[in-house]
């Protein structure tokens, strides 16, 4: 897979991709992800990438010609999968996107600043607007980082254990169970009896059950109940 993301600040994104699992997939070549400078494809002389919105007001707008540069000079070596803005008026992310998205050959990242781009670019090229929830941040640096990282985690390969992410929280629209390592009791909590049976159908089922009741507890809106 390969990623292309589209940033004013790279430097906001270096140190996610440096460390962990997203370091061994890039280092194994599972995934190559390739920053681009919007500034390098700005045509004015002081590399100007925004201005002041038409129509007044606070805050400034990143222009087309920049944008319209790089992602023209990008499709025209590859086709995307998708082409997607990071924007609070976006989807709201979540686990069915990540998978969806893990199984594109390429994908292009547009990080926006300021008050946003011109809505025109979001009109001609973006194919998803994507948000990471009901908030406001500086830039899309860091919701494309915590994007990247959740696809590049289910990537084959990626993890030590590929089955590892097929049971954590949303997989199966489920919050995952409690876990417990060594010691078996600490502080007088023991770890729950049935983990330490070596009883393989016992514990699925009661890891089953726990997903289930603390589903129910925490995040009935996942089993389409009334929270
Ligand atoms: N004026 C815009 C906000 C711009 S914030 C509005 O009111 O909708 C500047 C940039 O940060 C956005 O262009 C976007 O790329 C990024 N950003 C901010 N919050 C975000 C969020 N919740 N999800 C995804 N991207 C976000």
């Amino acid at each position: 897979m390969r990623i292309d993301i589209i940033t004013l600040l790279p430097e906001l994104l270096e140190s996610p991709f440096s460390a962990s699992i997203l370091k061994r997939a890039i280092d194994n070549k599972i995934v190559d992800v390739v920053f681009h400078q919007l500034r390098d494809y700005s045509e004015d002389k002081h590399r100007r990438v925004d201005d002041t919105q038409f129509g007044g007001g606070a805050g400034m707008v990143m222009t087309v010609q920049p944008i319209s540069k790089v992602i023209d000079h990008l499709k025209s070596q590859r086709t995307y999968g998708e082409i997607i803005y990071m924007s609070p008026d976006g989807t709201r992310f979540n686990q069915s996107i990540a998978n969806t998205l893990s199984t594109c050959e390429n994908i292009m990242i547009l990080c926006g600043h300021y008050k946003g781009i011109d809505h025109r670019i979001r009109d001609e090229y973006i194919t998803k607007e994507i948000s990471i929830g009901d908030f406001v941040l500086s830039g899309g640096e860091l919701p494309a980082a915590m994007v990247c990282d959740a696809i590049i985690r289910l990537l084959p390969g990626a993890m030590g254990d590929e089955t590892s992410a097929l049971t954590d929280s949303f997989q199966d629209d489920l919050l995952a169970p409690p876990v417990y390592t060594r010691p078996a009791e600490w502080r007088g909590h023991k770890v729950p009896e049935v983990l330490l049976s070596g009883h393989a159908k016992k514990i699925d089922d009661w890891r089953h059950d726990q997903a289930i009741k603390r589903t129910q507890d925490l995040r009935p809106d996942l089993l389409g109940l009334e929270d």
